[in-house]
């Protein structure tokens, strides 16, 4: 039996204008229904003089108003606790989620029905499916089965393939290690980073990841690194497996974008579920093929949370589907999402994206743990000190690091100064969940 590389042949190859013509009726019902349904957004269109009806072309989907986080937010803070976001009588709902909590945000609280999840695992399944999950594998969660949505879905979609899932749960990453290789897992699905501290811990235990597991696919989530050249390759390298970035959002509950076993350098847009605009974040007109620009987001499969032209504030670059060899239809954002328009620091003058900084950082091997401090020295100049811990076994590494180092971050950077800060092994944080790399020590108030 041949097995096809598609989790659905028919949506994930259909011809573009076949495809847009599908997301305009999609869109459409979309719109009538979150009119009749949503005061959150009855409030939006009428104000916006929108009417649903006004959508004769795909075109036309820059007449309906943009939704941004402030709005939502402020939706929840006048009518605790879902806000007027519900499209359905919460009685319906089966679940409860919220946004994973990056210190002092309120989070965005979602309920979702049995509909919902359907979906959910659906969206997941195109993305697993796709980067080559099958039935045979045995595909182990190391994540923490939390309130916070990231691999829900994923879990079920699993289910939904055939696949063996072991729930990881709360447990330490030692005990983790030991059902991984013990239970023949192929397939781990956890962040960048965790991935990166499993394989440490291995070490230190004596277990080399690469030879003595089955893992062969690695199912990355939650940061940018997924796509990061140099985090992925040392990723593959360490456990000897494939990885694979995927980018979901707890505003939609599931995934949007994925890689595709190809690997062509960045992660396919699921279209038929969704409409992902591009846009310049400052005059908000539409950006095209390979300039980097804000993703704004339609989400046609939640029936709960009505999303439809939120801004994300992720910085993505849009190339079309041909770049890749699978055959997909859908295009791609290549490097996955690249980082956070509201990331961006300035230090004297020169923009710093702390994603570039990392992915120049990465590609020193040597380097095991690192930080981005940004401060004010004698409260007039902002320095930026890179804060980093060397391997134990790498450290002749050192001298040679502590020039090119500098050097290379100076030439991404228009010249700017970075100090480079060599820590004690094991005194940076390390994380499980969203790593923070980037602190900005500078007093706020003068940003104000
Ligand atoms: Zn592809």
């Amino acid at each position: 039996m041949v097995v096809s590389e598609y989790w659905n042949a028919k949506n994930e190859t259909r011809p573009r204008e076949e495809l847009e013509a599908l997301q305009l009726i999609k869109l459409r019902r979309l719109c009538e229904w979150a009119y009749a349904t949503t005061p959150f957004h009855q409030r939006r269109f009428d104000a916006a003089g929108f009417k649903p009806e006004q959508l004769k072309t795909l075109d036309d989907l820059r007449r309906i108003p943009f939704m941004t986080r402030e709005e939502w937010m402020e939706s929840l803070l006048e009518k605790p606790i879902f806000g007027e976001m519900l499209a359905t009588d919460p009685v319906n709902a089966v679940r409860y989620h919220l946004t994973s909590g990056t210190t002092g945000r309120t989070p965005i609280r979602v309920l979702d029905g049995m509909k919902d999840w359907e979906w959910i695992a659906e969206m997941w399944c195109y993305g697993l499916w796709g980067f080559g999950v099958r039935p045979v594998d045995i595909v182990y969660f190391a994540f923490g089965y939390g309130s916070f949505i990231g691999f829900w879905g994923a879990h079920y979609a699993c289910e939904k393939i055939g696949a063996l899932v072991i729930p990881g749960g709360a447990q330490a990453t030692e005990a983790r290690i030991k059902q991984i290789v013990e239970m023949g897992v192929t397939t781990v699905a956890s962040t960048p980073t965790y991935a990166l501290t499993m394989w440490q811990k291995a070490r230190e235990m004596g277990i080399d990841l690469a030879s003595e597991s089955k893992v062969n696919k690695l199912i990355l989530s939650g940061e940018p690194a997924g796509s990061i050249p140099a985090a992925k390759r040392q990723l593959e390298e360490a456990w000897g497996a494939k990885a694979g970035d995927t980018a979901g959002m707890t505003e939609v509950g599931t995934i949007m974008i994925f890689e595709c076993s190809h690997q062509p350098g960045g992660t396919h847009i699921i279209e038929d579920h969704y409409i992902e605009e591009t846009i310049n974040p400052d005059t908000e007109e539409p950006v095209g093929y390979g300039e980097l620009a804000e993703r704004v987001v339609t989400s046609f499969g939640r029936g709960f949370v009505p999303v439809i032209r939120y801004r994300t504030k992720d910085m993505v670059l849009k190339v079309p589907a041909s770049v890749c060899t699978c055959g997909r239809t859908w295009d791609i954002y290549d490097g996955g999402i690249r980082g956070r328009w509201d990331d961006m620091k300035l230090i004297r003058g020169t923009n710093v994206y702390p994603r570039a900084v990392e992915s120049i950082i990465r590609e020193y091997n040597c380097i095991d743990e690192f930080q981005i401090y940004i401060w004010r020295k004698d409260d007039l100049v902002d320095e930026i000190t890179i804060k980093l811990e060397v391997k134990p076994d790498q450290e002749s590494e050192w001298p040679d690091l502590q020039h090119k180092l500098p050097r290379d971050l100076a030439n991404a950077h228009e010249g700017l100064r970075f100090n480079i800060e060599r820590m004690e092994f094991g005194t940076l944080p390390r994380f499980e969940l969203k790593a923070k790399r980037l602190i900005d020590a500078r007093p706020v108030a003068q940003y104000s």
